[in-house]
């Protein structure tokens, strides 16, 4: 592993029930959330945009699975300072068991890629835990993992550390396409795939991004939100 890889000791992060990081207990007492559509946040089916609010570079779909809390939020808080790859293993066997269960459906041929962190936050965390993540629920389900089609050109200030009002302004401009690849017109979707959605602004964004440059199906995924 190209990482460093931190042991905390094997307990459950919420109740300290040894044997693993996240209990079967504490998971099932996190709440599932109820889908919206990422336009007017009013509800809709699987996290749909509904057809009438969708702009031409929106996201077509959004789905985050459960509410930001409980063992979930410790474990992804966790992860963003030091990576552990248990717990990041732990987390994502049990979202794909989660999606599978509650029988959310998804498009073929998908292509998984995750929100990048700028090469320089990376050299000093070592990881990008969106991306390890990712790359775990692909192989669980079957999809296609390219970690770099979004590439991030500037370095901004942490999304966390800002105010709702600032946060779009903070993200404009900040991914590009990794001219590597060519989208235009893929017949894949592709799922820009984030640990925790805040205002939505960061997944956005990367949406447009690829829409502007010719992707015809862009969703979101996040576990928690
Ligand atoms: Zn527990
Ligand atoms: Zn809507």
């Amino acid at each position: 592993m190209g990482f460093i890889d931190i042991f905390f000791p094997k307990k459950c992060l919420e109740c300290g029930k040894e044997e693993v990081y996240l209990c079967r207990s504490c998971i099932e007492k996190v709440a599932f959330l109820k889908q919206v559509c990422i336009r007017c946040e009013r509800p809709s089916i699987d996290g749909m945009t509904h057809v009438k609010c969708q702009k031409k570079l929106d996201l077509d779909r959004c789905f985050s699975l459960w509410v930001y809390q409980g063992v979930i939020r410790k474990a992804i808080v966790k992860l963003k300072y030091k990576f552990a790859y248990e717990i990041s293993l732990e987390l994502a066997n049990h979202f794909v068991h989660f999606l599978g269960k509650k029988d959310i459906i998804f498009p073929q041929n998908v292509i998984l890629t995750p929100i990048p962190l700028h090469r320089r936050r990376k050299n000093w965390r070592g990881f990008n835990q969106a991306e390890e993540m990712g790359k775990i629920v692909s192989e669980r389900l079957g999809w296609k993992f390219y970690p770099d089609i979004l590439l991030r050109k500037k370095l901004n200030f942490p999304q966390t550390e800002l105010k709702e009002d600032q946060r779009k302004g903070n993200i404009r401009g900040v991914f590009c396409l990794n001219p590597r690849y060519d989208i235009q017109n893929t017949l894949n979707t592709i799922l820009i795939f984030d640990d925790v959605l805040t205002t939505g602004a960061t997944l956005k964004e990367a949406g447009k991004v690829l829409k502007r440059n010719g992707a015809r199906k862009v969703l979101g995924l996040t576990m928690a939100r």
